[in-house]
């Protein structure tokens, strides 16, 4: 074939980068989680503020000392598929977070462990099974539905996004991004929103006008999602033209 012929490294150069742009491996999980680590720090002191509004003002402390526990575990967890890292941070997160994020979360991670199987690389859609289980979690454990001013209000709308990014023929790279900014969307809509879950509940109207601290970790959650999937794209991307400058 002459076009083969002319090209000849067109179909092995540019095959491997398309697909390393869509799969989702433990490097990327722990990117991931690396990055969430990092932000629940910087927004620690917001994160807990935004509690002291309308909680008891722990939700960045909880959420940082679980992530802080979670690194560590992660950190020695050299082998882990991605599954297994999902499911190690719940397991922590159930054991070193307490109050309604610790067993909220925990579920979600552990949730989304199990939709990922044993593997060591996944797709797009599997990521999406893996979102439908922890949100299908949080609301068994939690029972709070949309507009209850919970972390599902940045959650479902979250998922609903990357879905339909996916159905309409986009990438991850796209998907996640949809996601990032729906779940801030619904972050901000908690705001005008009575709490009708959780410690908020207990103060009735006086709960409008703050922002949910959980749906703005949540948020936060999917803000370095996009980050990390665009961070592991682009190593992918350098290690793809490493190899191809050093190949035979
Ligand atoms: P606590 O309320 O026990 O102090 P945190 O402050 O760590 O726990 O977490 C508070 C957040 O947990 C809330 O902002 C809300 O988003 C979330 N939350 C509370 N109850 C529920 C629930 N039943 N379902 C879903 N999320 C909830
Ligand atoms: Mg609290």
């Amino acid at each position: 074939m002459p076009a083969a012929v002319a090209v000849p490294w067109a179909g092995w150069s540019l095959r491997p980068r398309r697909e390393a742009a869509r799969i989702v491996d433990a490097a990327c999980v722990r990117l991931w989680l690396t990055e969430v680590a990092a932000r629940l720090a910087a927004e620690r002191d917001f994160l807990t503020q935004l509690d002291a509004a309308i909680g008891d003002a722990d939700h960045g402390v909880n959420m940082h000392r679980g992530f802080t526990a979670v690194m560590t575990r992660v950190g020695a967890a050299e082998e882990a598929t991605a599954g297994q890292l999902l499911k190690l941070a719940g397991r922590t997160f159930v054991s070193t977070v307490g109050g309604a994020a610790g067993p909220l979360y925990g579920t979600a991670f552990l949730q989304a462990g199990e939709a990922l199987g044993d593997g060591d690389r996944f797709g797009p859609k599997l990521l999406l099974d893996a979102m439908r289980a922890s949100l299908e979690g949080v609301q068994r454990v939690g029972a709070a539905s949309p507009g209850d001013k919970t972390m599902v209000d940045a959650l479902a709308p979250a998922l609903r996004a990357y879905e339909l990014e996916l159905r309409m023929g986009g990438s991850l790279e796209t998907a996640v991004s949809g996601a990032r900014e729906a779940a801030a969307e619904g972050m901000r809509a908690t705001i005008p929103l009575q709490a009708r879950k959780g410690r908020a509940s207990y103060l009735g109207p006086r709960s409008v006008g703050h922002q949910d601290p959980g749906a703005t970790s949540t948020a936060l959650m999917f803000a370095a999602l996009e980050q990390a999937v665009l961070t592991d794209r682009s190593q992918r991307f350098a290690g793809g033209a490493r190899r191809r400058v050093s190949g035979p």
